[in-house]
């Protein structure tokens, strides 16, 4: 079992497997960065593998890969099976803008992947490639039928922004509930890669949205999960996270790997060590020793909450949101 050092624990390992993407989300990557991580720099789906299994050996038993966009790295159902092949029963999960996923929705299935969480902000076509600063809607409402149809459980993850997709928060919540998906809302986190002046809304305005439309009962926070939930008056149960109102650090239970392998312990904190050289050796144990060191130095808590937050300057499109 793996504690961290304020006895916190970590079961969740979240791999960001590319930073790149092929969306230019407002609130995440509005320009192409200045530079990419070169592509001899990533690490192979074996490098991280030689980690996942240091991870799962010693705790870990919830996975979840992410980017960037993760679909942009061909044959990520190899990854998965590697993954699911070391060991049973682990909670294998995905994080997509969708794009991508009609055509490997039953591969990413047979692999053993279990759920994905797809990136919906609009239903408008306008307003998704206004927000995506591409055309994007058909393509991912394709993606979601396919992940549905091949047995996968699909949640939807929407990031309500002013005067762009606000209007829009019961008409998304209506669309993943007509397919018996779960919807969360996600409080946009300020970071200083977003475009300027970009304005979230609260998790307090996202309610007030849907209580134009339902009656709601507070269910709260379930394990370690940073949503907090809710239920309506017709039994459909959503999720909110709101980092800057609750604080959902007592229950943490992540860290974060990145494609060139840095451990990061804390989305908020720039500190990292590097696994790299440890898997490219086969390393295991000065892998095991780094995999401790982060967990021992794992901050207690975030900034966002506190009223002078900096933006923070990690990227989401590096550490996978
Ligand atoms: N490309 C995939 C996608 O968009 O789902 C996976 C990576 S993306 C970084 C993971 C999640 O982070 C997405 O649900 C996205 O909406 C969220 N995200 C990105 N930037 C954010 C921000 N500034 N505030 C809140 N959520 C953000
Ligand atoms: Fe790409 Fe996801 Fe970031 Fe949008 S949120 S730019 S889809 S990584």
């Amino acid at each position: 079992m793996l504690i961290d050092g304020h006895g916190r624990r970590v079961n969740y390992l979240r791999i960001s497997v590319t930073e790149r993407c092929n969306f230019r989300c407002q609130y995440c990557m509005p320009e192409k960065p200045f530079s990419w991580v070169p592509r001899e720099n990533l690490l192979s789906f074996e490098e991280l593998f030689e980690f996942v299994r240091v991870a799962v050996d010693e705790g870990i038993d919830k996975i979840r890969i992410t980017g960037g966009e993760p679909l942009l790295r061909e044959d990520l159902d190899r990854f998965i099976a590697m993954i699911n092949g070391h060991k049973s029963g682990l909670d294998l999960a995905l994080t997509t803008n969708g794009f991508l996923l009609a055509d490997v929705a039953f591969r990413l299935k047979e692999a053993g992947l279990k759920r994905i969480n797809v990136s919906i902000d609009s239903l408008k076509p306008e307003v998704a490639a206004k927000i995506a600063q591409k055309d994007v809607l058909s393509r991912v409402l394709a993606g979601v039928e396919k992940a549905l149809e091949a047995g996968l459980s699909v949640k939807v993850n929407m990031v309500p922004l002013k005067g762009i997709n606000e209007d829009e928060i019961v008409d998304v919540m209506e669309y993943a509930k007509a397919r018996g998906m779960t919807i969360r809302y996600i409080e946009y986190m300020e970071n200083v890669h977003a475009k300027a002046g970009l304005k979230g809304l609260t998790g307090k305005e996202i309610l007030f949205k849907v209580k134009q439309r339902y009656s709601i009962r507070k269910i709260g926070r379930e394990g370690s999960s940073p949503a907090f939930n809710y239920v309506t008056d017709d039994g459909y149960r959503f999720g909110v996270i709101d980092p800057h109102k609750h604080d959902f650090c007592e229950s943490c239970n992540r860290i974060r790997l990145t494609a060139e392998g840095h451990l990061i312990p804390c989305l908020y904190f720039d500190e990292a060590m590097s696994i790299r050289e440890a898997v490219k050796s086969g390393d295991i144990k000065r892998a095991t020793e780094i995999l401790r060191e982060v967990l021992r130095n794992k901050p207690e808590k975030n900034r966002w909450s506190e009223e002078d937050s900096e933006e923070s300057s990690r990227a989401f499109y590096e550490t996978g949101g």
